[in-house]
């Protein structure tokens, strides 16, 4: 109980009230003399630079605002981002405004090279105020961007103040930057702690492995392929690694805090197992969005099952757990019976070569489970042997009670088709066919993928949903397990620090940036935008 409510305080106080009282000395930028060995190592690549580093990016539009000549450019690149963010029914009349600001001749915004877009932009917008409507603007105005504009910024004391960030970015992470509050849940490896940056306040979820562990049961390439590959990763359906550390008995990674539970929790712990057909709908969408995320970067995910797919405090979910994914080779095909056996796929467990078809699979057992409150093959708590559970996944047919929809029960029917190449999400356009299926009629994946559908659930922002502490077994470290120098250089590799878009992006949610980014008396002036 205590802790709970240390936890619930801290999530209340949030932002500037969580930041230590000498968080600004925590974050104090380094003199730009200590700054030259990154400034020559660093990769003069506009698209990380400017594009993909949230305080990259927010530099190189200060710069561009202290330039007259350059502020149409940039307010375009502003006003392009902030159409994304519009609802459908807002497009068409958003998408109007910014080709009366910029693409037209009478404008005092306009912006010379745009101006050929006109009337295909007004064509796009008439046609679809959904589709790509400014694509070709964007890419000539990026393309002007990243040429003179981007050589000067590199010259300018924007890009000193960037490099000065990469240095803070950069100091090494122990777990002095962190407050720990309670126990939140219990993996393979070790234990996941809800914790705070204590310079930022910014809430996250850290999750430690235990090294003996990790040691006798030979989990190291299992370790890092997980923060390998999530540190190569930025979707709003995965979770985010902000930081990798270690300390004297774990190696730690600091993830997106998902405080509304698994998926597994809300199923089977609140009320009746199961949950409703809008809730059903919505997690099952989300999913296969984080899904084709991952398929995109050629990850097969492999563990689908609802204790490792997390809802945040509004009622989005992540996917996590990556332990067991693996970044699929040009063919596209792996072996290995890897998985939580009962949401493996048949072509899994039979120890054929598989690719992107066990997770549509995956998908399948998830959607069954949260709606009949079971899942396939096997009543609840149930726990048959191992091969009377492979015999079932290979050749029994699961069944369907009334708790099924005709929509639900045909989309669970065709992602869990026994044979992967007649399998939904296997027919050549992936989870293109998957998001087709009329179950997900009514929801519109663009919004859905900008973040713009209000979940039909908000977790209560006073509860926590996980067991209590006592109910979780505790861990504790193996005996007679001797760490040695080849551990050593397996947690060097996995003892980075900070990941750099992850903590740009808390330096700015957590108001950090806008503070500290004011500029010396004698760096001319400071940029007066409302960030
Ligand atoms: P393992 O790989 O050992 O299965 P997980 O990553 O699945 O470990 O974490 C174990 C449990 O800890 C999860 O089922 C969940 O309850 C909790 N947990 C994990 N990550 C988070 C997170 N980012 N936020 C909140 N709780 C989490
Ligand atoms: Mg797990
Ligand atoms: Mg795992």
């Amino acid at each position: 109980m205590v802790a709970n409510s240390a936890l619930i305080k801290a999530r209340e106080g949030g932002g500037s009230k969580g930041r230590s009282c000498k968080w600004r000395e925590m974050l104090r930028f380094p003199h730009i003399s200590q700054c030259m060995d990154l400034a020559a190592a660093i990769e003069r690549d506009y698209y990380s630079l400017c594009v993909k580093q949230p305080i990259g990016k927010k530099l190189f539009q200060l710069f561009c605002w202290s330039r007259p000549d350059l502020q149409s450019y940039i307010s375009l690149q502003d006003a392009l981002d902030v159409f994304e963010t519009k609802s459908d029914e807002q497009r068409k009349d958003f998408g109007t405004s910014i080709i009366q600001r910029f693409l037209t001749r009478q404008s005092n915004q306009c912006v010379s090279f745009a101006m050929k877009h006109e009337q295909s932009c007004i064509h796009n917008l008439e046609l679809d105020p959904c589709a790509d409507v400014f694509r070709d603007c964007r890419e000539d105005l990026d393309k002007y961007l990243s040429g003179e504009p981007f050589t000067q910024y590199m010259e300018s004391m924007f890009f000193d103040r960037f490099l000065q960030w990469k240095m803070v970015e950069r100091q090494p992470i122990t777990k002095q930057a962190f407050r720990q509050y309670r126990l939140l849940g219990k993996g393979g490896f070790g234990e996941v702690w809800a914790c705070q940056v204590r310079a930022t306040g910014m809430m996250y979820a850290c999750k430690k492995l235990e090294k003996t562990h990790v040691k006798k049961r030979r989990g190291e390439t299992m370790a890092l392929n997980e923060k390998q590959l999530l540190e190569d990763l930025d979707s709003r359906f995965v979770v985010s690694l902000a930081y990798a550390y270690e300390t004297k008995h774990a190696l730690c990674m600091v993830l997106t805090m998902m405080s509304g539970g698994d998926l597994r929790y809300h199923i089977y712990n609140i009320g009746e197992p199961g949950l409703d057909k809008e809730r059903v709908r919505f997690y099952a969408a989300e999913v296969c969005c984080g899904l084709m995320h991952l398929h995109q970067k050629s990850i097969l995910y492999r563990d689908m099952k609802p204790e490792n797919i997390l809802l945040d405090d509004n009622g989005h979910i992540r996917i996590s757990d990556l332990g067991l994914a693996v970044r699929l080779s040009e063919k596209g095909l792996v072996r290995g019976r890897v998985g939580t056996l009962g949401y493996m796929a048949p072509e899994v467990i039979s120890n054929e070569s598989y690719g992107m078809s066990a997770d549509w699979w995956g998908l399948g057992c998830l959607i069954y489970e949260m709606t009949a409150g079971q899942p396939p093959l096997r009543a609840r708590g149930e726990h048959p042997k191992a091969s009377e559970m492979e015999r079932r996944i290979q050749t029994e047919q699961e069944e369907y009670s009334d708790k099924f929809s005709r929509m639900v029960k045909e989309l669970c029917c065709l992602l869990l088709t026994k044979d992967p190449k007649q399998r939904l999400g296997c027919q050549g356009s992936n989870g293109k066919e998957v998001q087709s299926h009329p179950f997900f009629r009514n929801i519109n994946f663009r919004m859905l993928e900008a973040g713009l559908v209000d979940p039909p659930f908000k977790p209560n922002p006073r509860q926590v949903y996980c067991s209590d502490v006592q109910d979780i077994d505790e861990f504790s470290t193996v005996k007679g397990v001797v760490l040695d120098q080849t551990d050593t250089s397996f947690y060097s590799k996995f003892n980075t620090g900070s990941v750099p878009i992850a903590w740009q992006n808390e330096i700015i949610e957590t108001g950090c940036f806008k503070e500290l980014n004011v500029f010396n008396p004698d760096g001319s002036r400071t940029p007066d935008l409302d960030w």
